[in-house]
């Protein structure tokens, strides 16, 4: 097993915000060998960037839960919705494609048919822009 975890396994506790349901979505962070040890996913930045990623597009998911698995090497980030689990790599690791792939992650999770992969790219594209755009 060439996998291991850095401590971010930990449920996120529900937390009232506005008048919102409490939000109960966790992130599994697993760090493939290879992985820098001073590149960290921190939860509460986690917690943030989805939360951005939801509002961008006004779609708000509070049961998702996600394996996000770094991997050292340069590499396209990608969501495999079965898995629930989103790939990036720490070489080029931007907050936008994140978010880009987060919005993937709450687009197949809310829809019962999830849109097409093109409608998706487009949706996705424009939450990676904002983030980039506005900085995070
Ligand atoms: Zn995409």
């Amino acid at each position: 097993m060439n996998i291991f975890k850095r401590g971010l396994d930990r449920r996120t506790q529900p937390v009232e915000k506005d008048n919102r349901m409490s939000n109960d979505w966790q992130f599994r962070v697993k760090f493939n060998v290879g992985v820098p040890e001073k590149f960290v996913l921190e939860t509460d930045y986690l917690e943030r960037l989805f939360e951005k990623a939801c509002d961008i597009i006004d779609t708000h998911s509070y049961s998702l839960r996600l394996t996000i698995e770094v991997v050292p090497k340069k590499r396209k980030a990608g969501y495999d919705h079965p898995a629930r689990t989103i790939t990036i790599s720490a070489k080029n690791y931007k907050a936008g494609t994140l978010a880009h792939e987060f919005g993937h992650a709450i687009i197949c999770h809310v829809f019962v048919v999830p849109p097409s992969e093109t409608l998706q790219e487009i949706i996705c594209g424009y939450i990676d822009h904002q983030i980039t755009k506005k900085g995070f």
